[in-house]
């Protein structure tokens, strides 16, 4: 069965990598570039996209900016999962908010930006500080602002501006502005929806951003009483959106309460430990959801954590003699702050993964690897 991914990165070349066993073939349409590529090793083809969507038995995406023409291409043919509308909702925060509201999940009080009045309207009645981000186009923390005090509303709003005012009749910009959440933590879910409407969900991972970039997550802590609310919280947005495949919600932990902050409709980098901490990982999951075949197994193995690896030419070959620890390499050039690889490490009950992540901690500098220390500190005393 041949299997075509929209986005030609790292998380179609571990689609790809995950399904080559099930005798599914990945290829993957690079939207910069406008080739059909294998995203293993990166070979060409001279496939044009309207053939590959022609030999595809499925289509899916690996991010959700993806260009409105190839979208409508794909949507037309029929085979196309999770489908045009979670895309779109993933890539755009309004759209998003509108369906947490018809879903009846919770997420940070918000309000919608399009001209000033609407942005010093938030201010007075969300406060500061002020979260404000752009509704379309952002990711690791990019396209946003933090309003602390009355002196910044001037530059920020001239900013905001440039940004409403890049948007086209066909694709309108708008900002959405969020109050200030005082979060505990951030965690994820990752599930799977089939194309019969059965769901199943990894267990929670929780999650340290660095700057507003994912580092460290760590799957195997929590307790049944939050993992039950993001579950409730999964089942209620996949079936709003009759969604197919794998879908990452995010949420702030405010005093064991759960408020989304985000929804990713696709595989997701707080979902990488599932390549060793479960049977079946996220990237399988997905490649068999949209291609009909079974579901298989998200129950956790053992407790997993995952390093994200940002900016470095590669990862040290000595982390392979930790026990139980596996490298992920995407194979990229580098760019400072560049998501280059992962490393996932597992251990028999939360004490060892400590034991294991102090190990990583003396081979990975804590400015490189931020919090590695720090977990391995809290998980051995805990
Ligand atoms: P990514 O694509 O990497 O998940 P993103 O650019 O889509 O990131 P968000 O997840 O919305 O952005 O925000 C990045 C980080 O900023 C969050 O993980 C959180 O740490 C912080 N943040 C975002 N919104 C709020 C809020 N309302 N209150 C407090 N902190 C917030
Ligand atoms: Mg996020």
């Amino acid at each position: 069965m041949n299997i075509l991914v929209l986005g030609a990165g790292q998380l179609a070349r571990m689609m790809s990598l995950s399904a080559t066993h099930l005798d599914l073939h990945v290829l993957a349409y690079d939207v910069g570039s406008k080739q059909v590529i294998d995203p293993v090793t990166f070979v060409t083809t001279d496939f044009t996209l309207e053939h590959a969507i022609s030999r595809s038995h499925a289509i899916t995406a690996e991010f959700e900016h993806i260009p409105h023409d190839v979208l409508t291409l794909c949507a037309q043919s029929g085979k196309f999962y999770p489908g045009a509308e979670a895309i779109a909702t993933g890539g755009d925060r309004a759209k998003e908010k509108a369906l947490l509201d018809k879903a009846k999940v919770a997420c940070a009080p918000y309000q919608l930006i399009t001209q000033k009045s609407h942005f010093l309207s938030a201010i007075e009645r969300l406060g500061m500080p002020l979260v404000v981000k752009t509704c379309q186009a952002g990711y690791d923390g990019k396209g946003q602002w933090r309003v602390k005090s009355q002196n910044d509303v001037e530059q920020i709003w001239s900013e905001m501006a440039e940004f409403i005012a890049s948007g086209t009749e066909h694709a309108p910009h708008s900002i959405i502005a969020e109050k200030m959440i005082p979060f505990d933590r951030e965690v994820s879910i990752i599930g799977v929806r089939d194309k019969q409407g059965q769901c199943k969900t990894y267990p929670l991972t929780e999650n340290q951003h660095t700057n507003g970039v994912l580092t460290l997550s760590i799957a195997g802590k929590e307790k049944h009483e939050i993992e039950q609310q993001a579950q409730d919280a999964f089942n209620a947005i996949a079936n709003a959106l009759d969604y197919v495949g794998v879908l990452a919600i995010e949420f702030f932990d405010v005093q064991g309460t759960l408020l989304v902050n985000e929804i990713a409709p696709r595989v997701h980098n707080s979902g990488h430990w599932t390549q060793q901490g479960c049977h079946v990982s996220q990237f399988e999951n997905h490649m068999r959801a949209v291609a009909g075949l079974p579901l298989g197994s998200t129950e956790l193995l053992r407790p997993t954590a995952m390093i994200n690896v940002l900016g470095q030419p590669a990862i040290a070959h000595s982390v392979l003699a930790v026990p139980d620890t596996t490298s992920h390499w995407y194979s990229k050039a580098a760019k400072p702050g560049r998501k280059m690889g992962h490393i996932n490490v597992s251990g028999k009950d939360l004490k060892q993964l400590g034991e294991r992540l102090d190990e990583l901690a003396a081979i990975l500098p804590e400015q490189d690897y931020p919090g590695v220390k720090a977990t391995a500190c809290s998980l051995i005393g805990a």
